[in-house]
Formats: C-alpha cells, structure tokens, sequence
C-alpha cells in the first residue's frame, strides 16, 4: 500500500529530542508521523547528578515509555547511519527508517578513557566523575568517607554539557565538607583549561569574587596532559602538576560516532549548524539541537529548550509549505548553585551580556540574576518536578525563548561587591 504519510524523525529522547518529539505531535497535522529512535529504556534527569555526591536524591530516572505524548512513535534501536542524500536512516538491526525532516538531537557524553591514566589505577577510588548516576554514586561514597585533604575539581577540556556544573560541584564540595566541620583541612582547587571561570565577562566576575570570598583556589590555562594515579598527581602538556587526594574529572565530550564519521559533523562528532536556523549544515531537510551540535553556545537543557521551542515552530511552517524563519538567539538561563541554600541565576544571549534584575518577571521575580538568593536555589531544587510534568510534555513555560533587556540592572558586582 502507498504510504501517503510525512515522517518527522528524531534522533535521541533526551530532553531536546522528548521537547521536540512531544511538541510536534501537538503542533503537525496528523498525516504527519512523529518517530523518535533512541535505544536507552530510562531517562535521567541529569541536572539532578550534580547533587548525588552530596546524599541529594538518587531517582533520578523514568521509563522514557512514559515520557511521550499520545501518538509519537518510540524505536528502541540506536542509529548506524544517516543518508542525508536519500533521506533514510539505517537502524542497529539495519531496517533503514526513510524521513521527510530529520532532527538530530543524539546529545554527547564524557569519555574519561580519552585521559591518559584517569581510568587506570584510583579510577573509582581516588579519581572520579559524576555526569553519570553510576560515577556520581561512586564519588557520594568517596566523599562520605573523606576526612580532608586537596579535593580538584578538573576540567579537561571544552565544550562539555552544562559548563556550570564543575563550578557548582567546587561550591557544593565547600558547603559539604563546611557542614562536616572538614573545610578548615582541606583545600578546594577548580583547574581549568580556560583563562576563566566563565565565558562571559560579568558572570565570570560575579563567580570568580564569589571563589575568593569561599577560599577557593583556582589554576587557569591548565591543559590536562594526563594522571597519574599512583602519586595522585594531574600532569599539563606545560610541565605543571596538580596534587591532589581527591580527583573529580570532567572529561572531553565527544557526539555521537555517525556524525564524526559522515561529511556533516565536526571532528568531534558534533553536528554543524546554522547558529539561527538549527538546520545542519550542507544538509537539507536536516536539523541539529541541544547537545549534538557545534554552536558555540552552552550545552544546557535550559538552551535545548529555548532552541526547541524555535525549532518546532518552524516544523510547523515547513509541515505548512511555509518558509522556516529560525530566529535562534543563544539564549541560556542556568540556575547555578553556590552551597548553603542559595544560587545565583545567570541568564544571557549571543548578544545580551549577563546582568542584574530579576526574572522572570521584572521586578518580581521570583529569580534574581548575578545574585545568590534562597529563592534561586528553592527553583534549581523544584525544577526537577518542572522538568518531568511541564518541560518534557512541552507544555507552555512561563520562561520567554528569546532574551529580553525588561527587568534588567547594571551589573550588581557595580553597587554590591562581596
Ligand atoms: C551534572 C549535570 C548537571 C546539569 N545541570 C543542568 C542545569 O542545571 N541546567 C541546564 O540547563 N542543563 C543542565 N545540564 C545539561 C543538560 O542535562 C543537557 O544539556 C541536556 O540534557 C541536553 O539535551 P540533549 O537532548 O541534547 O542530550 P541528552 O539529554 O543527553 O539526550 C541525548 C539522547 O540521545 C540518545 N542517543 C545517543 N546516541 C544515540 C544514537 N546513536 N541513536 C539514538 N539515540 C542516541 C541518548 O540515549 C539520549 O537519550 C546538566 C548536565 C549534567 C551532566
């Protein structure tokens, strides 16, 4: 029988794959099928790893069955290949899934093994990670029995997906060993390949006077050339050495191993794509979101979002036999934990600077941006609940997609320095 439907199909239901998936089937017409392809049985909410070493809760998973609206199409296979030429996609098992649109949203991981002597002797035990349930669970146990000594916090390289998380694991560690009466023999060091704890100026201000003020010491222009287990010491490709008694690493992200291979991705696996459109790159009928593409803007879920919400318009239009209009503007919003009860918002775009005010309403709130506020962390903490029942069924959030300059400060570091 001819097949007269349409065939939107995603690749990966993590949280930009699910927004887009689930969003779609409210917005095409129904001789349109929504197909998503992601071969994991559970989701994890990631933001949610952050604070397992610290004994923050650990169910932090969900059937992905349960996380798609009525209508979307589940394949539980990964992907080999894509042929954006012949417009079909070749399964695990090799079935070949043809599609009229395709939205990549594969996401990227750490892989630790790609750092000479991280996973080799201590790995586990002295050296750790917590990006995922697994390692995070492990680093709890570490970090439970740790009774002081240099705790480094190492970010290999960049991108990697949420790039305030290290940040917020060094505040959360100070907050930790501060409750367990251990900060006063231990030391917090943060060693990053950067030549700054942020990419934007302001906010890096903001949390790099926020260090200083918790004694947080911090090693910039660090490249990680390996470690050294056996004397617990991390090595840069310019001679420096780290010591340290309790290693958390944040190793190089890669994408996903078919998109390093084809023409379309970058060396990395990551996808390349139009910073406004999200199309892929070269490719028709080809778009890019979330963590699996080369935008120089922060890997977040906050981002994913923003980007879905423009991508599945213009989904519409396409679906319609209109022109897709993009309008993709960079915009990050991270609720970023300082430890004691508190976070600081940071919020900016390409082209709008992070800086004060509140959010997201002016002179409301509830958020405060540049500011460590309880009613920050009270949302980091309840965006869990948000992420499962409104996020992910792509519901309307009350967060506007593009950046606005209403309800915006100068920057508080000008009239309220620590
Ligand atoms: C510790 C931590 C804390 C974080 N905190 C925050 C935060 O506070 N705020 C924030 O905004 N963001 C945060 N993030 C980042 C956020 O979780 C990610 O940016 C977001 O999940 C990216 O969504 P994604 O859909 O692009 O990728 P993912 O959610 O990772 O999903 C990718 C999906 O693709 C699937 N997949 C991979 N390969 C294939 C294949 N070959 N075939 C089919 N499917 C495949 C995977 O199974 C997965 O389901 C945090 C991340 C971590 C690790």
């Amino acid at each position: 029988m001819l097949d007269t439907m349409k065939h939107l199909v995603i690749l990966g239901a993590g949280t930009a794959g699910t927004i887009v998936a689930n969003a779609s089937r409210h917005r095409l017409p129904s001789d349109w099928q929504v197909v998503v392809v992601d071969p994991s049985a559970r989701h994890t909410y990631q933001p949610g790893l952050l604070f397992v070493p610290f004994g923050g809760p650990t169910d932090l998973e969900r059937p992905r069955v349960d996380t798609f609206a009525h209508g979307v199409d589940w394949v539980r296979l990964g992907v080999s290949e894509v042929d954006a030429l012949g417009r079909r996609v070749t399964l695990s098992n090799n079935e070949v899934l043809p599609y009229d649109l395709l939205v990549v949203a594969t996401g990227c991981r750490a892989r630790p093994d790609l750092v000479e002597g991280l996973t080799g002797e201590g790995w586990g035990t002295r050296q750790h990670e917590f990006y995922t349930l697994d390692g995070a669970r492990r680093l709890a146990s570490a970090l439970d029995g740790f009774r002081g000594g240099r705790l480094v916090v190492n970010v290999v390289d960049t991108p990697i997906t949420h790039p305030m998380a290290p940040l917020e694991f060094a505040f959360l560690a100070e907050a930790f060993l501060t409750a367990r009466g251990l900060r006063a023999q231990s030391e917090i060091v943060y060693v990053t390949p950067d030549d700054t704890l942020f990419a934007r100026p302001l906010a890096a201000k903001r949390l790099g006077d926020l260090f200083a003020y918790k004694n947080l010491k911090v090693v910039t222009e660090f490249s990680t050339r390996a470690v050294d287990g056996a004397t617990r010491t991390l090595r840069s490709f310019d001679g420096r050495e780290e010591a340290y008694d309790l290693l958390v690493s944040i190793a190089p992200h890669v994408g996903a191993h078919w998109v390093e291979a084809g023409a379309w991705g970058d060396a990395r696996g990551f996808v390349r794509t139009d910073p406004k459109t999200l199309r892929a790159r070269a490719m028709d009928h080809v778009f890019a979101i979330g963590d699996a593409t080369d935008l120089p803007c922060a890997k977040a879920g906050s981002v994913a979002h923003y980007q879905a919400n423009v991508l599945v318009d213009d989904l519409a239009r396409i679906a319609a036999g209109e022109d897709p209009v993009g309008g993709f503007d960079g915009h990050a919003s991270f609720l970023v934990e300082t430890g004691h009860g508190r976070a600081m918002l940071v919020d900016y775009s390409n082209d709008v600077e992070p800086q004060g005010g509140t959010f997201p309403l002016p002179g409301i709130g509830p958020f405060t941006r540049l500011e460590e506020t309880r009613a920050n962390h009270w949302g980091r903490t309840a965006f869990q609940w948000m992420y499962w029942n409104g996020l992910l069924p792509a519901r309307p959030m009350p967060v506007p997609t593009h950046m606005g300059l209403v309800g915006r400060e100068l920057p508080p570091s000008l009239h309220r320095p620590y």
